[in-house]
């Protein structure tokens, strides 16, 4: 089945007593049982809800695993990964993963004894020379945020093999439309639905696709540790992902016009997308991405007052943090969403805008643009 059609119907079969072609939203707390120790396969809300099956499902299609377990939030979802390690065991880090992740394994994690490096995964010898007995996971991100690097993740999963070590993708900036990390040698999917995988900026969830016996450990935790995502949250995700191609075929159109108009716009230093020629990562990304994506990062002529202007002028792009959804959204990442999470070594230039390009019409955007840099 292709990823179009399964997006539609993995998991997502006409309900059974009425024949709803949509999957209902469970909104209940306990399931009446038959007999004393006997069960339908739902007990209680928080270990199983026949709507957030029928989400788990469809993602573990899409990323083609043999299982996906959901969360409340992506946090969470990177939370469950993390405490299938022990004490003294160590993860070597990309080192501009998303803040709120650094923030985890620098303030949550480290307490309880996991040691996290964090290193440039571009430089693959880096890579290998951080490797020690007691690394689990290398944990990567790509295209990443907000200065859209491009990781090599086959050569990161040869690395991560070599050692005994598992490759843990956050693959929520390509969603598996774009980006197939498994394919690749990945062998945990870490994913916030929040962005484009929900898509329209109206729900918070986070998911891990991975193979049935860690998908086991990791139902263990969801059910014991209970961050769960409620019926509604898992029905608005699943309806999300429904258009995820045809919205990602937009997005990526979208932003490649942009890049492109921007990249020959004098109010623009420079503009980082994997898509234009001269993005370090473009030949990578173009044998690893299906598509380059619709995140822009560009650089303002005039250093951060004038970045901050162009950030607040904009009438269409809303200044906002987060990514994803239908509508186009702007932010600096120095100010805004990086500002609170230092320590990865990461050096994110005070002249730089994120651009989370929507499916609107180009045109609009392109002129809310111009008019911004004007
Ligand atoms: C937003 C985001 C997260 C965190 O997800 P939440 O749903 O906000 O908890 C993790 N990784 C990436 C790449 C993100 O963009």
């Amino acid at each position: 089945m292709d990823f179009e059609t399964a997006a539609i119907h993995v998991g997502q079969d006409p309900e059974p007593t009425t024949g709803a072609v949509t999957v209902p939203i469970f909104q209940t707390s306990t399931f009446a049982q038959p007999r004393v120790g006997e069960h339908t396969g739902y007990e209680y809300a928080r270990t199983g809800n026949p709507t957030r099956t029928a989400l788990q499902q469809c993602l573990a299609a899409l990323e083609g695993t043999e299982q996906a377990v959901c969360f409340a939030s992506g946090l969470a979802a990177s939370d469950a990964v993390l405490r299938l390690l022990s004490p003294g065991d160590e993860v070597v880090m990309a080192n501009d993963v998303y803040g709120g992740t650094w923030r985890q394994v620098d303030k949550v994690h480290r307490r309880a004894g996991i040691e996290t490096t964090p290193v440039d995964l571009t430089d693959l010898e880096a890579v290998a020379a951080a490797m020690t007995p007691a690394t689990r996971f290398i944990w990567a991100e790509t295209p990443s945020n907000p200065l859209l690097k491009i990781l090599d993740l086959a050569a990161l999963a040869e690395i991560a093999h070599a050692h005994d070590a598992r490759l843990v993708v956050d693959n929520t900036f390509a969603t598996p439309y774009l980006q197939r990390p498994v394919e690749l040698g990945a062998d945990l999917v870490v994913h916030s639905t929040t962005k484009y995988l929900g898509g329209h900026s109206d729900v918070v969830g986070g998911a891990v696709c991975t193979d049935a016996a860690t998908a086991e450990e990791l139902a263990f935790l969801q059910n014991a540790v209970g961050a769960v995502p409620g019926p509604f949250d898992s029905w608005l995700t699943l309806r999300g992902i429904k258009t995820l191609g045809v919205r990602m075929d937009r997005h990526c159109a979208n932003a490649a016009r942009i890049a492109t108009f921007l990249d020959q716009h004098p109010a623009v230093e420079q503009v980082l997308y994997p898509g234009l020629a001269s993005h370090p990562g473009h030949e990578l990304a173009a044998r690893q991405m299906r598509d380059f994506g619709g995140m822009i990062s560009m650089r303002v002529a005039g250093g951060r007052d004038a970045a901050t202007r162009v950030a607040e002028t904009t009438r269409l792009f809303f200044l906002a943090e987060s990514l994803g959804g239908v509508e186009s959204l702007i932010e600096h990442p120095g100010i805004m969403t990086h500002a609170s999470v230092s320590g990865t070594a990461l050096e994110v230039p005070d002249d730089l805008l994120r651009l989370s390009v929507g499916i609107e019409s180009v045109d609009d955007l392109l002129a809310d643009l111009d008019r911004a840099l004007a």
